[in-house]
């Protein structure tokens, strides 16, 4: 049986260290991918598109590749 893994992520993800929790970015998304839930930002792999807008208008630049 074969399997696939993916080697390189192709979704946003959050630095924890960085991010203010301001909940910018769960605006921008149109995809709805990001959520802020008790001062966490979680962010659905399966509906990340990667159009790096979150990354945009984060004010602390908390959100990378
Ligand atoms: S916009 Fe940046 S600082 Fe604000 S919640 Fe999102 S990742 Fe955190
Ligand atoms: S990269 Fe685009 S689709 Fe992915 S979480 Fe950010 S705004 Fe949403």
């Amino acid at each position: 049986m074969y399997y696939f893994q993916k080697v390189q992520s192709d979704t946003m993800k959050v630095n924890h260290e960085k991010c203010g929790y301001c909940g910018a970015c769960v605006g921008v998304c149109r995809n709805m991918a990001i959520e802020l839930v008790e001062n966490t930002i979680i962010i659905d792999d399966e509906k990340c598109k990667n159009c790096k807008l979150c990354a945009i208008v984060c004010p602390l630049n908390a959100l990378e590749e």
